[in-house]
């Protein structure tokens, strides 16, 4: 008897908010998914597009077709605006992504919960939707909870905060301030938090009927959490392909690997390294007074200063003169290979925003934290960092708003001398790194992902 045909690898489309943050870890759930066999149709906006295939330094991974489409700005808009951004994409996307689905013979869509307007792409499309949080649990039950927060009082209907108190919503939850919640600080100013919080009020019902919400996240270090969030299936840390930093292929920006080598010249557990993610500008007073306290430490640094990291009051000459000055002891790149340089033994803690990839990066890669939350949930990873985990300390800021250069040695010495913290922080890591193993919890609930997309 003849052998049944093979069935044709089931076909997912991954839909990524179009921020770096959200591109790099569905781009690892999309190489995840090609290891077990599946195929993605991996969606950017048009301007993402470019900037991704320009930082490409190889070929685009087998399995991932890259398709882009426009994101319904002008070429000048402002896409730092994420209310601004994320208003138009509904209009701008859903068209194509019917056609694509239907000519592609998709049948799953696999969506941002930052772009959960494709919940309605089941209707439309006939496709299943599951969706993809790349905020903590702990951020997307505290989403479930602002209507709660509006009827306590706390927050106004605009999301404006009426009564700080501190927000725990379980024990072993990150305690926050009110005026910590992500979306007070998200909009640029009251008009935009309005608008992003009635877009929240608006879909929250329906994200909380999704059959499926992926986490970047694990069991072992956000239980309570995940239990309120309906649907949760964490299959994290996810983490890009180590062996080729070409294959990764979600990078706005060319990673600058010559900091390897520079790494591998360094003594065990010495340097600081220093990034702040992909959107946090700092004022030229934050700026100097970082800069000085690196300095101060005495200790090798790695210094990651994307392009657009300041507001364009220091110039290039000042940089410069920095990296001369510092030269031998510090190294500033331009897009650092964060991965691969969390999981260098070179690196002894991180000075980090705690955007929720990072924080997820450290954690799994055991290196303690300096925390300098800038906006949105970084103050609620922080927490979680310093509060629950106790894996990191928090560099706190002067009046002016600026974290001291003082502050900045006083802390390093400070984490660098606790036992306490690294043992934990080492700690964290075997238990990250037993979910991803085969057999983890992370791992378990990527084969139940796998089969749900094999479903027709
Ligand atoms: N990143 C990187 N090189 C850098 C700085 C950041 O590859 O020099 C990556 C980092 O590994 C993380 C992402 O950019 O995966 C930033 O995401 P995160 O959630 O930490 O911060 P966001 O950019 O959203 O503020």
């Amino acid at each position: 008897m003849a052998a049944p045909a093979p069935s044709p690898q089931p076909h997912v489309m991954v839909l990524p908010f179009p921020a770096q943050g959200h591109v790099m870890p569905l781009m690892e759930l999309s190489h995840r998914l090609v290891d077990q066999g599946l195929q993605v149709d991996f969606v950017n906006t048009d301007f993402n597009h470019d900037r991704v295939l320009k930082a490409l330094t190889g070929a685009v991974p087998e399995g991932i077709h890259m398709v882009s489409f426009p994101d319904g700005m002008g070429p000048d808009g402002d896409r730092t605006d994420i209310a601004l951004l994320g208003s138009g994409l509904p209009a701008a996307m859903l068209g194509p992504l019917e056609e694509m689905i239907r000519s592609r013979k998709i049948r799953w869509v696999i969506a941002d919960v930052s772009m959960c307007w494709a919940l309605e792409l089941a209707g439309t499309a006939g496709v299943r939707v599951a969706l993809f949080s790349t905020f903590s649990a702990a951020v997307f039950a505290l989403r479930l909870h602002v209507p709660k927060l509006i009827e306590g009082g706390i927050l106004d209907e605009c999301g404006k905060v009426t009564r700080n108190e501190t927000i725990q919503l379980s024990p072993k939850m990150p305690p926050i301030e009110a005026t910590e919640i992500p979306w007070a600080s998200l909009g640029s100013s009251p008009d935009r938090v309005r608008m992003i919080i009635k877009s929240l009020l608006k879909t929250n019902p329906a994200i909380s009927q999704a059959t499926t919400v992926i986490c970047n996240t694990f069991e072992e270090i956000e239980s309570e959490a995940l239990g309120l969030v309906p649907n949760a299936l964490p299959v994290g840390p996810l983490e890009a392909p180590l062996a080729s930093s070409s294959s990764a292929a979600g990078q706005f920006w060319p990673e600058d690997t010559t900091c390897l080598a520079w790494l591998d010249a360094q003594a065990r557990s010495s340097v600081i390294y220093v990034a702040f993610g992909s959107f946090t500008i700092f004022d030229a007073a934050r700026f100097q007074e970082l800069a000085d306290g690196l300095e101060l430490t005495g200790r090798p640094f790695l210094w990651a200063v994307r392009p657009n990291f300041t507001d364009g009051v220091v110039g290039e000459g000042w940089l410069d003169a920095f990296k001369r000055r510092v030269e031998g002891k510090g190294l500033v790149v331009g897009w650092a290979p964060q991965q691969r340089v969390l999981s260098h033994p070179s690196v002894a803690c991180f000075l980090s925003h705690c955007g929720w990839n990072s924080t997820m990066e450290g954690l799994r890669n055991g290196v303690p934290f300096l925390c300098w939350p800038y906006f949105a949930d970084q103050f609620c990873n922080q927490s979680y960092v310093c509060n629950v985990w106790g894996t990191g300390v928090k560099l706190c800021a002067d009046e002016r708003g600026v974290v001291t250069k003082e502050e900045i040695k006083g802390k390093v010495s400070q984490l660098l001398g606790d036992e306490e913290i690294r043992a934990r922080a080492a700690m964290w890591k075997d238990k990250a790194c037993a979910s991803i193993a085969e057999g983890g919890s992370s791992h378990q609930n990527l084969l139940k992902l796998v089969n749900l997309l094999r479903e027709q």
